[in-house]
This record gives C-alpha cells, sequence and structure tokens, in this order.
C-alpha cells in the first residue's frame, strides 16, 4: 500500500532523515517508535508532503508521490493526523470534519456521503457529537486531538497518519484513543503509528521499526520486537 524507499529529508541543510526504507501493507498497522528527535515527526511531514524530500521514493499504490504538495497527496489517499491538536479553532467541530472530506470531494476518489461520514465519525467520538456546533477553539486538548483523528478519517485514507495520537491526554483518555485504534484495525484501516506509548503502539501494531538518528535500526514483527531484549533496554524502558 506504502512503500518508502531510501527516503532521505530534513530542514534547510540539516538531514534528519538518511535514507529509509520501510512498507506499510494493505489493512496493516505499522509502529515507528525511536526516542526523542529521532526523526519521527520528520518522516510523517515528509510522507504527507509538508517536507518536500531530498531523495527516494514514497509510493502509495503504486504511484510516485514523493515531491507532491500536501494536498495532492491527501487527494491522492494519505491523510495525516499531525502532532499537536491542529484544528481550526473558530470553525465548529462539524465544519472542522466536513473539511475533512474536501480533498476526497475534489479528486477522482468515491465522493460518498459526507454526511454519513461525519456520523461515523461521531459514533466513534461520542464526545464530538455532544460538542458538534462548538467551535473546535473551546474544546479540551484531549477533544481537539480525536477531532484532528476524526477529521483525516473523513478522507476516507488508503493510509492513515497517525502522529502521536495520545499526546498531552490523561490516561483514561490514551486507553480511549488506542481502543479506537484497535477498532480501526478491525475495519481494516491501513495505519502508520507514532507513539511515545511504544509498548501500546507494538501492542497493538502488526509490524514495527525502530528509528535511530534518522535510520532505522531494527524491525520486524511488533510482538518479536516487544521481546527483543536490544529493543527493550534502549526504547521500552525495561532491562
Ligand atoms: P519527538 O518524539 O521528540 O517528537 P521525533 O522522533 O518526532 O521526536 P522529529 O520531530 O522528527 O523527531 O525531529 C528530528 C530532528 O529534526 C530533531 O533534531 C529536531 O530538532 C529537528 N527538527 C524538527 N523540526 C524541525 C524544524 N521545523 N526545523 C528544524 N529542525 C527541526
Amino acid at each position: 500500500m506504502l512503500e518508502v524507499a531510501d527516503l532521505s529529508a530534513g530542514y534547510g541543510q540539516i538531514e534528519v532523515l538518511h535514507g529509509l526504507s520501510f512498507r506499510v501493507p494493505q489493512g496493516q498497522v505499522v509502529t515507528l517508535i525511536g526516542s526523542n528527535g529521532a526523526g519521527k515527526t520528520t518522516t510523517m511531514r515528509t510522507l504527507s508532503g509538508m517536507i518536500r524530500p531530498r531523495s527516494g521514493s514514497i509510493r502509495l499504490k503504486g504511484r510516485e508521490i514523493a515531491g507532491l504538495d500536501s494536498h495532492v497527496v491527501a487527494r491522492a489517499g494519505l491523510a495525516h493526523s499531525p502532532e499537536g491538536r491542529r484544528v481550526f479553532p473558530s470553525l465548529s467541530v462539524e465544519d472542522n470534519l466536513t473539511l475533512g472530506a474536501f480533498p476526497r470531494l475534489t479528486g477522482s476518489r468515491a465522493k460518498g456521503d459526507v454526511a454519513a461520514d461525519r456520523e461515523r465519525a461521531f459514533a466513534l467520538f461520542p464526545r464530538l457529537k455532544e460538542r458538534r456546533a462548538q467551535p473546535a477553539g473551546t474544546l479540551s486538548g484531549g477533544e481537539q486531538q480525536m477531532l484532528a483523528m476524526g477529521r483525516a478519517l473523513m478522507l476516507r485514507p488508503e493510509v492513515l497518519l497517525l502522529d502521536e495520537p495520545s499526546m498531552g491526554l490523561a490516561p483514561k483518555l490514551v486507553e480511549e484513543v488506542f481502543n479506537i485504534i484497535r477498532r480501526l484495525k478491525e475495519e481494516k484501516v491501513t495505519m502508520l503509528l507514532v507513539e511515545q506509548f511504544a509498548l501500546a503502539a507494538l501492542g497493538v501494531a502488526d509490524y514495527g521499526y525502530v528509528l535511530e538518528n534518522g535510520r532505522i535500526r531494527f524491525e520486524g514483527p511488533a510482538a518479536q520486537l516487544k521481546e527483543d531484549p536490544a529493543v527493550r533496554s534502549a526504547y521500552l524502558g525495561s532491562h
């Protein structure tokens, strides 16, 4: 579904990613783990077209998307739920969701029923439904995080990029977010997940890659990475 080969990218003169290669197969959840500054967010930004790669290839369903503008990438079916709470604060919850469907409506992909998709998002995130008419900027941090995820889903993405969906959430909400990821997985939504809770991410993922200083250091089935002594001691906080 998503195939990344020899991807290098960075900011200005600084190269952060040095030749990454990884795959996200259809219907699977793949996680990227690694310590702070390893390049996880930079990888997500490069995939979604926010940063132009220096070199390498990004193929979505066989189509090369490296170097395309982010709105073209979204139209091709790659949805990015970014780190932090990127919602339109003055627009209502409902309008934020509707905007998430917009690239789909202008592209050649299935148009479908936006209202039905909004209801589906409300079914996943009931607390958004209660606040559907409220300006998004007045939601709590956790609710805004959920809105960012809901908006990305409105694209009916081929691949959903989730960058730290649990960031800044209270433990109970973190659990709720992971339950939603599990539900989406049951619905065969293809996902690339970056999480500070590496153990929880490996718990829900099929396959994992460990990023270190912009390079992939280890990879393997998630269950195997979880048990790997080198991965555990370096990244999972146990020895
Ligand atoms: P974290 O878990 O802390 O979010 P990360 O693995 O997501 O870390 P990135 O945010 O991708 O890491 O950062 C990788 C490197 O790129 C860091 O050295 C960071 O300082 C640098 N970097 C990130 N964003 C920018 C930017 N906008 N301009 C310049 N350098 C940046």
